[in-house]
C-alpha cells in the first residue's frame, strides 16, 4: 500500500440541485459506473448529500449499490430532539432515517445563513450526541488570504469547535478545508497551497486531540477530474468535498478513483 495510511473519502455536495428526475438519473449512472470500475470500498469512502427531500429516496437507491455510498444530510438543526420547531430535522430524526453524516460549517450557511459558531456548536454537539459523523468545514476569503490570515482563520475555526467536541468524538469529525474563493469560482488553491494548509490543520487537530494524525482533512473548491489527481497526490489531503463536479456521474467516479488510487 502507497500514499497515506489515512482512508481517502469522496462526498459529493448537491447543494440545491437537482430535480427528483436528474436526482436518480445520477445516481443510478453513478451505480453503473461502480460496476463497470469498481472502487474498492477499502480504498475510498464514499457519500452523496442530496437536498433534505431527497435524502430517503437516495439512500433507497443506493441500497443497491456494488459498495457503500453514504447518503449525507447538508444540515442539520441547532435544536435537539422532537417538538414545536417548523421547518427543522433533528439529529436524533436523521439518525431515525439512517442517516449517518452531516456537513457542517459550510461557508454558505455561515455567510448566506449567519451561521455563527453558537450554532455551528450547538448543532455538532447534537450531530455527535446522536451519533452523526460531522464533516466540518473550514475555510478562508479571499480577503483573508491576501492580507495573510488564512492560517489563523482557519485554526481559529478548527478551535472554536473544542469547546463541544468530547475528547472520543474527534473520531467522529471529519474536516473540509474549503477556501471560499475556490468554492465554485473554477478557481482552485495550489496543491502546494492545499497541502501546507492541511498540514496545519492536522498540526492544530493534534494538538486538540490524540485522533489528530488520523483524522481525515478533506480539500474543497473547485475539484475536478483534471485536478484530482495532483490532490490527491498530497500526503495531508485525505479525499474531497467535491461540489460541481459530483452533479456530473462520470466526474465524481474519476475523483473517487483519483483518491482511490493513492491506496
Ligand atoms: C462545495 O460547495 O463544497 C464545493 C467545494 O463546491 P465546488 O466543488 O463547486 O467548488
Amino acid at each position: 500500500m502507497s500514499g497515506s495510511a489515512i482512508t481517502p473519502w469522496v462526498i459529493g455536495n448537491w447543494k440545491m440541485n437537482p430535480v427528483q428526475a436528474e436526482a436518480q438519473q445520477l445516481v443510478s449512472e453513478f451505480k453503473t459506473l461502480l460496476e463497470q470500475q469498481a472502487i474498492d470500498a477499502a480504498q475510498c469512502h464514499l457519500g452523496v448529500a442530496p437536498v433534505a427531500i431527497a435524502l430517503g429516496s437516495v439512500q433507497e437507491q443506493l441500497k443497491t449499490a456494488v459498495r457503500p455510498v453514504y447518503t449525507v444530510a447538508q444540515d442539520v438543526s441547532r435544536i435537539a430532539g422532537l417538538g414545536a420547531y417548523t421547518g427543522e430535522v433533528s439529529a436524533e430524526l436523521l439518525k431515525d432515517s439512517q442517516i449517518g453524516f452531516v456537513l457542517v460549517g459550510h461557508s454558505e450557511r455561515r455567510e448566506i445563513f449567519a451561521e455563527n459558531v453558537q450554532i455551528l456548536n450547538a448543532k455538532i454537539q447534537n450531530a455527535l450526541a446522536a451519533g452523526l459523523t460531522v464533516i466540518y468545514c473550514v475555510g478562508e476569503s479571499l480577503q483573508q488570504r491576501e492580507s495573510g490570515q488564512a492560517e489563523q482563520v482557519v485554526l481559529q475555526q478548527i478551535c472554536d469547535i473544542a469547546a463541544v467536541v468530547e475528547a472520543e468524538q474527534w473520531q467522529n469529525i471529519v474536516i473540509a478545508y474549503e477556501p471560499i474563493w475556490a468554492i465554485g469560482t473554477g478557481k482552485t488553491a495550489s496543491p502546494e497551497d492545499a497541502q501546507a494548509m492541511h498540514a496545519k490543520i492536522r498540526e492544530g487537530l493534534t494538538q486538540l486531540t490524540s485522533y489528530g494524525p488520523q483524522m481525515a482533512i478533506l480539500y474543497g473548491g473547485s475539484v475536478k477530474p483534471e485536478n484530482a489527481v495532483e490532490l490527491a497526490a498530497c500526503p495531508d489531503i485525505n479525499g474531497a468535498l467535491v461540489g460541481g463536479a459530483s452533479l456530473n456521474a462520470a466526474s465524481f467516479h474519476q475523483i473517487a478513483q483519483a483518491f482511490a488510487n493513492t491506496q
